[in-house]
């Protein structure tokens, strides 16, 4: 169990992967607005009521696991549709607080749920959901080809992170920096305009 990465540690590492060194490997956290309302809203959506409306069953706060690609964590909903004559139908959804955004984080760990729930219930998820308290939408995520292999590759490079123990540089997406709740312990801007560490390796080719 102990090698097993948690989902929500692959978001972090999807947004940045110095974000998750820093919670991951440092231990170091600090909340914000954002990140006290986002814990808030799982803490309400994962009371584990299940209910049926029509010919879809509603599960909430599945744990999920994945041995193939050490994954274990937890799904806001599962929706099964079951319609006669037809195989059911997996639909994972993940709860956000803000509105959609260009960044494919969120889309990671829904195609990461994705796969823990294929290899536990030995089925084929095509689509899911996220949906944004913000807005009051649902952005409809297709867990194609795609998007498999970079949950897969994401999965990959945060593990080598946590076995190496290395601190990646900062990103150079100053929007994401801006919504980040560890921007006076990263001090971004300031690693960015310390140029003496390329200095050193350009000097002694390291
Ligand atoms: S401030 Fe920016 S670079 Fe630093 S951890 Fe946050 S997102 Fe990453």
């Amino acid at each position: 169990m102990d090698d097993l990465l948690a989902i929500s540690a692959l978001r972090h590492y999807a947004y940045c992967p110095r974000s998750f060194a820093l919670i991951h490997v440092e231990q170091v956290w600090q909340e914000n607005r954002s990140t006290a309302e986002g814990r808030i809203l799982h803490e309400r959506v994962d009371s584990g009521e299940r209910e049926t409306r029509g010919a879809v069953r509603y599960e909430r706060g599945v744990s999920l696991v994945s041995y193939k690609h050490g994954l274990i964590g937890k799904m806001d909903l599962l929706e099964i549709e079951t319609i006669k004559g037809a195989p059911p139908r997996y639909f994972p959804v993940e709860y956000k607080r803000g509105k959609p955004k260009r960044e494919n984080n969120n889309h990671i760990q829904l195609c990461a749920q994705a796969l823990c729930l294929e290899e536990m219930l030995n089925i084929s998820v095509t689509e899911g959901a996220i949906w944004y308290g913000q807005t009051k939408t649902r952005e409809i995520v297709a867990i194609n080809a795609d998007l498999r292999a970079a949950t897969i590759a994401a999965i990959k490079a945060a593990k080598i992170i946590l076995q190496s123990g290395t601190m990646p540089a900062p990103i150079n997406k100053k929007s994401r920096c801006r919504g980040c709740s560890l921007q006076d312990i990263c001090k971004p801007d300031v690693l960015r305009n310390d140029h003496s560490q390329a200095y050193i390796e350009e000097l002694f080719g390291s």
